[in-house]
C-alpha cells in the first residue's frame, strides 16, 4: 500500500532489524524496510528528513532512465544489434522467425504475439555466439579460463559469475555497441581473479582495457536503452 509525504509516494515493509533503510527502486518508486516498533508517524517523519536526498535520488533515476525506450513490433521499428539500429521490415517467406539481412531486421510476422520473445531469442542466440568469441579473444589477456558460458535473463544484472568460473550474460548485453561487450566480458573475467571490486580487481581490468571507465560510463547512460520493450 502506498502512503505520501508531500508529493513523496512511498512503500514501506517491516522487518527485525534496529535501523531504518530508504531505497529508490530499479522503477523509480521509493521504498523503506523498517524496525517492527515504528508507527506509520514516524515512517512519515524519516521520509519527511529524507526528501531532500530523495528527491536527489529521484532526479538522478531520471537521468539515468531517459534513454529507455519503448519499441512497437510494427514495419520500421528500429532494433538494436552490437550498437547500431536496424529498421525492422515483414518478410512472410523467411525460413526462420526472425533474421538480420541486408541492413534490415526480417520478421516472419508481427502480428506474432510472441514477437518480444522472438527478438529475445535471437538475442541469446547471436549474443552467445558473439560472447563466445569476444571470451576466446580476451581470456588469454587476461589470464583465466572460462568453464561454462550462458546467455540469458538477467534481471537487473549485465552479466554475472560463479566461483567455478561460470560465466552468466544478460541478452540484453548484444545490443551494447562491441567495445561496451568488451568492458562486460573483460569485466567479468577479472572477477575470476578477484570477486569483489577491489582496486586490485580494477587495477586487472585496466591492464586489459586502459579506457574502461568511458565504457563503464557509457554502459551507465546508455544501459536503459537497451531493451526491446519499455
Ligand atoms: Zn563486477
Amino acid at each position: 500500500m502506498n502512503h505520501q509525504v508531500h508529493d513523496i509516494e512511498f512503500s514501506y515493509s517491516k522487518s527485525k532489524r534496529r535501523t531504518a533503510s530508504l531505497f529508490v527502486e530499479r522503477d523509480g518508486s521509493v521504498s523503506l524496510i523498517v524496525p517492527e516498533e515504528l508507527e506509520l508517524a514516524d515512517i512519515e517523519d524519516i521520509v519527511e528528513k529524507k526528501q531532500a536526498w530523495i528527491y536527489r535520488s529521484l532526479a538522478e533515476w531520471k537521468d539515468l532512465n531517459s534513454s529507455k525506450v519503448e519499441r512497437e513490433f510494427v514495419s520500421g521499428e528500429t532494433f538494436l544489434y552490437l550498437g547500431r539500429s536496424y529498421k525492422l521490415r515483414v518478410s512472410n517467406d523467411l525460413k526462420s522467425d526472425l533474421i538480420l539481412r541486408d541492413g534490415h531486421f526480417l520478421i516472419k510476422d508481427t502480428k506474432l504475439s510472441n514477437c518480444a520473445e522472438v527478438f529475445k531469442s535471437y538475442y541469446r542466440e547471436k549474443g552467445l555466439e558473439k560472447v563466445l568469441k569476444r571470451i576466446e579473444y580476451y581470456q588469454g589477456k587476461v589470464g583465466v579460463n572460462a568453464n561454462d558460458v550462458r546467455v540469458r535473463e538477467l534481471g537487473n544484472r549485465w552479466a554475472s559469475c560463479t566461483p567455478e568460473g561460470n560465466l552468466n550474460f544478460h541478452w540484453k548485453c548484444v545490443m551494447a555497441p562491441l567495445s561496451i561487450l568488451d568492458y562486460i566480458v573483460v569485466h567479468e573475467l577479472c572477477h575470476l581473479h578477484h570477486a569483489n571490486h577491489t582496486d586490485a580487481f580494477w587495477n586487472e581490468v585496466d591492464k586489459v582495457l586502459p579506457d574502461y571507465k568511458k565504457r563503464y560510463e557509457w554502459l551507465k547512460h546508455n544501459g536503459a536503452g537497451l531493451d526491446i520493450v519499455g
